[in-house]
């Protein structure tokens, strides 16, 4: 029986990943090792009991209790913090999903890595922040990394079979988000309600608003460059508004590969849990005579300066994602709180990369994870700084 564990298994991606291991038939057809939560703790339980998992961790030590209360006489083991969240990805498991939000994703995938595990990445800051390491510590272990970001996996998709060496361009699409039609001057007031109403997708909060700044684009083609390995320009960027097209692959012979289906996260978190092959998934299939158009569109920079930062960070690579990552973090906290506004995210995310400039190094790789995690606190303390300043000054 196959063994595997959810890390975030609460949240948009792993709800998506626990509907299908349900539907192919939970507890009785997977041995489910650990699955992980932060504040929502009925879930949590609610899960644990459903797929008799061996271990059930949240986030924060405070809500231990309650998890314990709540998985009484289930048999399913409790703990709960950071390095608890750790220590149940060193439990072995076949299949391990990455789908907790943020930096605090990043320690518990290099953990799973290391027994070989195969690692379904949907935590993209991974790869952003660490991602020459990342792949190394997959290599070293034997284990394997399947992208779950829609774009990732598609383009993952179209390359199957393909030669990586005859890769001209990577297509990244993007929404656009919900603010991309305002006109420019009326962006630096929208609301994190307004950011919040994504035309497409159904994801959680904090990726949505980054959708709308497109810093989630940004993250995107930093993964992209890191994941396949391709150089930043030949990455670019077309906004799709649709979302049919998840990306796309274009090859020397001027070929380009698309791949598309329903905007439906389950596509890519499915095709990692079945790959290599392709079972059926409830996913929407399109009806293109219906569809009837597909439009393009080059993204305006002036719209979206994460796009252009993302270039920056490319270019000095080294800590810059772990500092550029860390920094949007706390922009998005302090938007979501009403201290900045919606444009002042990019200000503040460009001011900190700036501030840190001296610390980040110019090196290809950073060295090991640790410089990563004091970089991401550095970059947290400075952008916090920046933020609070700026909404002083508002
Ligand atoms: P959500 O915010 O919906 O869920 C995040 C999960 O992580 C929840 O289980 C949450 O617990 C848990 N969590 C939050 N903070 C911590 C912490 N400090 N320590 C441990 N666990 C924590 O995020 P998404 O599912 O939307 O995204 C997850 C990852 O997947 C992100 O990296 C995102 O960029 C990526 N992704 C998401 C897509 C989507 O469609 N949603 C698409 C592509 C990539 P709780 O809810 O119980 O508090
Ligand atoms: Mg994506």
């Amino acid at each position: 029986m196959r063994s595997i564990s959810i890390f975030g298994a609460t949240g948009s991606v792993g709800e998506q990943t626990f509907d299908l291991i349900q539907r192919a038939g939970g507890a009785d057809a997977y041995r489910v090792v650990a699955l992980t939560g932060g504040q929502n703790i009925t879930r949590l339980a609610d899960m644990a009991r459903e797929l008799r998992a061996e271990v059930a961790v949240c986030a924060d030590a405070s809500s231990l209790a309650e998890l314990r209360d709540r998985l009484a006489g289930s048999g399913v083991e409790t703990a709960a913090g950071p390095e608890a969240i750790a220590e149940a990805a060193d439990r072995p498991a076949d299949w391990v999903m990455s789908a907790i939000v943020g930096a605090a994703g990043l320690v518990p995938g290099f953990r799973a890595l290391r027994h070989g595990a195969t690692l379904a990445l949907a935590n993209k800051e991974s790869l952003v922040t660490a991602g020459p390491l990342l792949l190394a510590e997959a290599a070293a272990h034997g284990a394997t990394i399947l992208p779950v970001d829609s774009e990732h996996s598609a383009i993952f998709q179209a390359l199957t079979g393909e030669d990586i060496g005859a890769v001209e361009r990577i297509i990244l699409t993007a929404s656009g988000g919900a603010l991309r039609d305002w006109p420019l001057e009326a962006l630096a007031k929208a609301t994190v309600k307004e950011a919040l109403a994504h035309p497409n997708w159904a994801m959680g909060q904090r990726i949505t608003i980054d959708s709308a700044s497109m810093f989630n684009k940004a993250l995107e083609v930093i993964e992209t460059r890191e994941f396949f390995g391709v150089t930043p320009d030949q990455v670019e960027v077309i906004i799709h508004p649709e979302s049919l097209i998840h990306s796309m692959v274009g090859f020397h012979d001027g070929a380009i590969m698309a791949h598309m289906g329903a905007p439906d996260m389950r596509h890519s978190i499915g095709y990692a849990l079945n790959w290599p092959a392709r079972d059926a998934l409830p996913v929407a299939r399109l009806d293109l005579a219906q569809v009837a158009t597909l439009t393009f569109r080059a993204p305006e920079m002036a719209r979206y300066p994460a796009l252009r930062l993302a270039r920056e960070v490319m270019a000095r690579r080294g800590l810059a994602g772990a500092a550029f990552n860390a920094a949007k973090e706390i922009a998005l906290d302090h938007f979501l709180a009403g201290g900045i506004g919606f444009m002042d995210m990019a200000g503040v995310v460009e001011d900190t990369l700036e501030a840190l400039e001296p610390e980040m190094g110019r090196s290809n790789l950073p060295e090991a994870l640790e410089d990563v995690v004091a970089m991401d606190h550095l970059a947290r303390i400075r952008a916090g700084e920046i933020a609070s300043q700026k909404a002083r000054s508002r």
